[in-house]
């Protein structure tokens, strides 16, 4: 296990179904984005919305990647364990002012293209079920950082809304989670596809409002579908191979698409080799800056 480093980075599916194509870019920029300068490399399964989380989906994830050579660090996290931490954030955010409680359905306010903030000052319906949502429009404004592919980034977080911390069902909304996790990990970067680039704001707002250490970002090119749609078990992405010449192929396939141009002889080589020229040669400069690639 890697020591002296002090990057920390993280792979973080939701258990919704098998990895695809698309995760398996994400899960390996970020693995190799960690080993190339000896850094650790954990594993979260994001299973705080338990319906959508198939009984089995968590394990073959963690078959898929080990499948792949992609060995993590320590112990897996759960987030379904972590009910008591996430709570005590909220009281922490409520405390400050920077969480509301609110009764308002998405029906309430569909002719409005962010939720206009009714309950602010006050519930709208006490009587209803009351999720919880974080004031935008308070902290530092706007919110700006670097983003180690697309550059400088600024978001008015205000203008994305008040974002749900808690759901009316009780359940646990990702913001807030992911936040309080990759602060408890000591989490220093993180890599992930861009299709989260617009909830990062919310999430840096967080870590500010929370006193936490604000990681790197690294958002990744998305893996789409020839009408341009990110792969998704929705859009029936095809599971990840578990066939050992097709997982060397799949593999291979993932680096190109993370432009790192592996060498042809390494398309038929074994995980272990291909991760370990990955290593080597790893370079977020040879990516282009472009949201898209296609799926093959
Ligand atoms: N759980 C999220 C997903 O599967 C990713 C969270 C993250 O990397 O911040 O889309």
């Amino acid at each position: 296990m890697p020591t002296h480093s002090p990057y920390r980075g993280r792979f973080a599916p939701t258990p919704s179904g098998p990895l695809h194509l698309g995760s398996l870019v994400a899960a390996l920029g970020s693995f190799l984005d960690a080993r190339a300068v000896q850094g650790h490399w954990f594993v979260r399964i994001e299973d705080i919305d338990p319906p959508r989380c198939p009984a089995g989906a968590a394990d073959t994830i963690l078959r898929q990647l080990e499948a792949f050579g992609l060995h993590w660090d320590g112990e897996v996290r759960f987030q379904h364990r972590r009910d008591d931490a996430y709570q005590h954030a909220l009281e922490r955010l409520k405390a400050a002012g920077l969480a509301y409680p609110c009764s308002c359905s998405r029906k309430q306010w569909r002719d409005y293209p962010i939720y206009p903030g009714w309950c602010r000052d006050g519930v709208c319906e006490p009587e209803k079920p009351l999720a919880w949502r974080l004031r935008s429009d308070l902290g530092e404004r706007p919110i700006r950082w670097q983003d180690r592919l697309f550059g400088e980034q600024t978001f008015d977080p205000a203008t994305l809304g008040d974002v749900v911390l808690k759901r009316k069902d009780g359940l646990w909304a990702y913001q807030l989670a992911v936040v309080e996790d990759d602060a408890a990990q000591g989490i220093t970067d993180v890599v992930r596809g861009i299709d989260l680039l617009d909830n990062t704001p919310w999430q840096r707002q967080l870590q500010r409002a929370l006193g936490y250490p604000e990681p790197r970002y690294l958002h990744l090119p998305l893996i789409v579908t020839p009408a341009g749609q990110k792969l998704s078990k929705q859009n029936l992405a095809p599971p990840l191979a578990d066939d050992p010449a097709l997982i060397r192929r799949q593999l291979f396939w993932a680096l190109k698409a993370l432009d790192q141009a592996p060498p042809v002889a390494l398309a038929e080589s074994p995980p272990q080799e291909q991760l370990a020229w990955g290593i080597a040669n790893w370079s977020v400069t040879r990516m282009a800056a472009t949201d898209q690639r296609p799926a093959p």
